[in-house]
């Protein structure tokens, strides 16, 4: 029997991405009847479908990688410190085969709805081209930036030019050499996309509606020797990580912002901005996230480094962020960025002095003038967070829809499960650690935890867990708690469920999508509540006995 044939799993994991990846191999190891699906030809999720020039890591390579085998750890080169797109997509593809996951994977399937059926205790799941699929449990494993939104503007199709999302970057080479490019947005994603490009094009013009603020990546190769040393101390790095708010290796600095002078704010600073990765952000004062005078004290400092950069003045005003400070919205990280402004062939509009009126068939057209360029790239970002759910028809008990119940923001269990939608598990749900987080290091969390509530449940004969309405509640409270001490409660980001192109996520309304507290405190609530037998989590075993849940995992499934 194949893949394809069979119908009936105890675990369908939806998204070969980072987290379906380790999901897989955990059920795998356990001998659990599981299968990934997913809509790509091809494995690797964030990294599968984002191939534009310039993307890689923000994260320390070595902090990336899954920590789950030391085999993996010692088998796999990093080449640099913060490794690109490619790099990473084999990394993915290397693990996938190393442990022989691939053929539990199905691809080009999408899963367009998942009903719950209250009689069995069993998700049925629609998949892509008319195929029905039963399962126990389902794991979304479906990303947090998964669902890109291209802006409202009118003319979009009639461009005869090559355009695309930056998520969609096509997989076969773009000729950007000679030619004529606009870029639409100036979040992380173009700022990566923009200092690549500026020196293989002919004209770049970036359409910039609020600037970011953006800091060096301050990249490097990793040579055989330092990759010899990062595997011998890999224990240590990973160990370290576990200690650090965001899971990177970069912690807080524990002198108070006021109690040091000013003088050695700046002697910090300027240590942090040439070092690479997020230490600028992380590595900073506590205060930088929680007290306005701090953080505009910060901020005013990387405008000045931002004006040394940048040649042209009056692009160097435009480049500074005015409506946010440093650090409230999730930091870009950057390799020449600002010095690509000052090229002659990078041209920087400013959208809330000339918004774009229309796409034309030739290029764009300003309140000002008209663009012509022969490829557009809309930078524009993500539905973040509950956009990939929401594009599942995700219906639970009663028939209720997962969209409805979320429609002002998410409610969940730790981010990891719904009330009203038994056994659906999200390893790195909304309202759960992982965004806020060096992102795999919440995924294994995740994954652990997720796979802990199915063990449990196992071992006990169960066949249906469902949050309690009070435990939900409660979680929900503390997300939003967490959020009322962060100045990132007031910016326009997709940390607060802001995005302009999609109806109801525009300026206005906060949805308290991730958690704030930190991944130690995060890790130590959940594995509290595992402690506790799952407190918050209703079990029971209504399910007929011939489908109660170890004869499900173990028996052979039914052939179409
Ligand atoms: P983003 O941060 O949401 O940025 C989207 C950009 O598009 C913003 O500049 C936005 O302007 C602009 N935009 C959206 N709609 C527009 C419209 N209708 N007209 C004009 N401009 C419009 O998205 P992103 O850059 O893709 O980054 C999202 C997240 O992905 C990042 O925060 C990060 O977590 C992740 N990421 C990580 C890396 C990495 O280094 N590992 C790289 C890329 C992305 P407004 O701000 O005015 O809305």
């Amino acid at each position: 029997m194949t893949e394809k044939t069979k119908l009936h799993y105890e675990v369908i994991v939806v998204g070969a991405g980072v987290a379906g990846i380790y999901q897989i191999k955990r059920l795998v190891d356990l001998g659990i009847e599981a299968t990934v699906l997913d809509s790509a030809n091809g494995l690797g999720g964030t990294w599968y479908w984002n191939r534009y020039p310039g993307c890689r890591f923000d994260s320390e390579s070595y902090t990336y990688g899954y920590s789950f085998s030391r085999e993996l750890l010692e088998e796999w080169h990093w080449k640099e410190r913060f490794s690109s797109q490619p790099e990473n997509l084999r990394y993915l593809n290397f693990v996938a085969d190393k442990f022989d996951l691939r053929r539990h994977m199905q691809f080009n399937c999408k899963v367009d709805a998942a009903r719950f059926d209250e009689t069995r205790n069993l998700w049925c799941v629609s998949v892509s081209g008319g195929r029905e699929l039963t399962c126990r449990f389902l794991v979304l494993a479906i990303g947090l930036l998964s669902a890109p939104t291209m802006p409202r503007i009118e003319g979009i199709d009639s461009f005869k030019g090559l355009s695309f999302h930056t998520y969609y970057w096509p997989h076969e080479p773009v000729d950007i050499a000679g030619k004529k490019v606009a870029v639409i947005g100036t979040g992380a994603t173009a700022i990566q996309l923009i200092a690549e490009i500026a020196d293989k094009v002919a004209e770049l013009t970036v359409f910039q509606r609020r600037p970011n603020w953006s800091a060096p990546l301050n990249n490097s190769p990793i040579s055989e020797e330092e990759m010899a040393d990062i595997r011998a101390r890999y224990d240590e790095i990973f160990e370290a990580c576990t200690h650090t708010p965001g899971a990177f290796l970069h912690g807080p600095d524990h002198r108070g912002f006021y109690e040091v002078t000013r003088e050695e704010r700046l002697e910090l600073w300027d240590k942090l901005y040439d070092e690479p990765g997020f230490g600028i952000w992380l590595a900073n004062f506590r205060e930088i996230f929680m007290d306005e005078a701090a953080n505009s004290e910060l901020s005013k400092y990387i405008a000045d480094r931002i004006r040394q950069r940048v040649s042209d003045p009056k692009v160097a005003e435009k480049l500074i962020p005015r409506d946010h400070g440093f650090g409230v919205q999730r930091l870009p990280l950057e390799t020449n960025y600002y010095e690509a402004y000052n090229r002659d062939n990078v041209h920087l509009v400013n959208l809330q002095e000339t918004p774009i009126e229309r796409i034309t068939e030739k290029g764009l057209k300003t309140t000002e003038r008209e663009y012509d360029c022969d490829i557009i790239v809309y930078a524009t970002g993500f539905d973040a967070i509950t956009g990939a759910y929401d594009r599942i028809d995700i219906r639970g008990i009663g028939g209720e829809r997962l969209f409805e119940k979320w429609k002002d923001g998410p409610k969940t269990f730790l981010g990891m499960l719904v009330r009203g939608f038994p056994n659906l598990l999200m390893p790195t749900g909304p309202q759960s650690a992982s965004a806020s987080t060096n992102f795999p290091r919440g995924i294994e969390n995740g994954v652990n935890w997720c796979m802990g509530v199915m063990q449990y449940m196992w071992d006990r004969g169960y066949t249906r867990a469902e949050a309690m309405h009070e435990a939900e509640e409660r979680w929900t409270a503390h997300v939003v708690k967490m959020y009322e001490i962060m100045l990132m409660r007031k910016a326009k980001s997709w940390f607060t469920g802001y995005n302009s192109n999609v109806p109801g996520h525009e300026e206005g309304k906060i949805r308290y999508f991730v958690y704030n507290g930190g991944t130690p405190k995060f890790v130590a609530i959940i594995n509290d509540i595992a402690a506790k037998g799952y407190e918050g989590i209703a079990f029971s075993s209504n399910a007929p006995p011939e489908q109660g849940a170890m004869s499900l995992r173990t028996r052979n499934c039914v052939e179409s």
